[in-house]
């Protein structure tokens, strides 16, 4: 199959970035819960607001007034999105606030349950009817994403999780350095990092972590020293990052300690020369996906970091012709009008937590990317459906969100999606494997189908 021709791929939509990767995004909010290692020295909240959060960010807000019914948040949020014009066919649901995989079983199955019947205006019996209706509901759920704990991804919370239809997991890791996870109450070690990395790629998840420069107990040299290894080791290697630079924020424990152990935050200068050195290191299969927390000015002390950090960092490396290949940068979406359409497929192929990854892109002679695919042979199979299969871990075609029923008008819907999956079958097939799994969105189903996959387990799978 050959790459599809863009003819009448004129002009990106200058529409509202938060759509502009494809999906729309909607955030829901768990209610204060503390974590049960008890709580990391810089994060606030947990009593009367979600822990890592404060009462003034606009998504608690909103938990707050609703009572945290997840149903209403959903409701509302939808509401919203459908009033600002954006499309909500497709749905990224984001569950933030607190360690989720922690709190009681029943609440988390309700609480997904919830969700899915929210977006598909009915109520079902089980979770499993929830879903095998939303895989034809009109506002489908797409992607699932789920905050956690590097010690909460055993074999069997990582079932529970693709039982409630997630597909990406951010970890909060912050600095590969157990020293400073003892100093700052973090409760795990780098040893639970590793592993947890393996074995959510192995079962084909989107891995995101969550970084913290500036930290008590480090220093600049140490946070881009420590930032490397991420990269350089193949225990890590992320798929995605938020860059969050420590900050002292109310009602964190750091609060009452940060004078006795006379610890500063960085100046915005020490930001940007971190990030800086971070973007460079950064290779072309990793997305920076947020810096710096957006935590309202009144709820932190001492000095508070400039929220244009990330736009300041990124011009200078744009003006300096330094060679940045993280993925956000390169998005169609990000890059404007007059684009070259002379797309080529490139393929970069790496070892990542004692498995092969291949990294497919679409991409311009100026190196904008159209869209990518993440290949995985797993290190091992740790669900029977997996046993023997070649792992697709993300299918993302960039551009402008798109309703299902929309012409293609940028990259989406114009056959970049079905060109890389037939290029991930004819990997598979020649490294030896005869099956290609994919971990799907329930909402993602219907599209598989359409290319000869059926569900088993919670995989959509195909003997090729
Ligand atoms: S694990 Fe996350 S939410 Fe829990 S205390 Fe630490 S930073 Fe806060």
């Amino acid at each position: 199959m050959a790459i599809p021709t863009e003819a009448y791929l004129r002009k990106i939509p200058k529409k509202p970035v938060r759509t502009k990767s494809g999906v729309t995004p909607l955030t829901v909010v768990l209610p204060p819960r503390k974590c049960n290692h008890g709580t990391c020295i810089y994060c606030p909240g947990g009593d009367y607001v979600p822990q890592s959060y404060t009462d003034k960010s606009p998504a608690v807000m909103r938990a707050l007034s609703l009572g945290f019914d997840v149903k209403k948040q959903v409701k509302s949020r939808l509401d919203t999105l459908i009033k600002m014009g954006h499309p909500t066919e497709k749905i990224e649901l984001i569950i933030i606030g607190g360690t989720f995989l922690q709190y009681p079983l029943l609440y988390q199955y309700d609480y997904i349950k919830g969700c899915y019947d929210v977006l598909n205006e009915k109520e079902s019996k089980t979770l499993n009817e929830a879903q095998k209706l939303n895989e034809t509901a009109k506002h489908r759920l797409v992607a699932m994403c789920i905050e956690n704990r590097p010690d909460n991804c055993s074999i069997e919370e990582i079932k529970r999780m693709r039982e409630y239809g997630a597909t990406r997991v951010e970890i909060g890791v912050q600095i590969l350095d157990d020293e400073i996870y003892k100093k700052t109450a973090r409760g795990h070690t780098i040893k639970d990092v590793e592993e947890a990395s393996g074995r959510l790629k192995d079962a084909g998840f989107k891995l995101g972590y969550h970084i913290m420069p500036g930290l008590p107990y480090s220093n600049i040299e140490k946070d881009i020293e420590k930032f490397k290894v991420l990269f350089d080791d193949e225990s890590f290697r992320p798929d995605q990052l938020k860059i969050y630079p420590c900050q002292i924020v109310e009602d964190s424990p750091l609060a009452k300690m940060y004078k006795r152990i006379n610890y500063k935050t960085y100046t915005d200068q020490e930001i940007k020369k971190v990030l800086t050195e971070m973007m460079k290191l950064i290779p072309r299969y990793a997305r920076v996906m947020r810096v710096m927390r957006e935590i309202p000015k009144e709820k932190m002390i001492g000095k508070v970091a400039s929220t244009s950090i990330r736009k300041d960092v990124e011009d200078k490396l744009k003006v300096g012709n330094e060679e940045i290949r993280e993925i956000r940068m390169r998005e169609i979406g990000f890059n404007g009008d007059g684009l070259k359409l002379d797309t080529k497929l490139k393929i970069m192929e790496y070892d990542s937590s004692e498995g092969k990854e291949f990294f497919l892109e679409i991409v311009n002679s100026e190196d904008i990317l159209f869209g990518l695919l993440r290949l995985r042979f797993p290190k091992e199979a740790i669900f029977p459906e997996l046993k023997d299969s070649a792992v697709v871990r993300e299918l993302h075609v960039y551009g402008q969100a798109l309703n299902l029923h929309e012409k293609g008008k940028n990259s989406q819907h114009m056959g970049y999606g079905k060109f890389l999956m037939s290029e991930a079958e004819r990997i598979s097939g020649e490294n030896g494997y005869k099956k290609v799994a994919v971990i799907s969105g329930v909402g993602v189903r219907e599209y598989y189908k359409k290319l000869g996959y059926k569900l088993e387990g919670t995989y959509m799978t195909k003997i090729i």
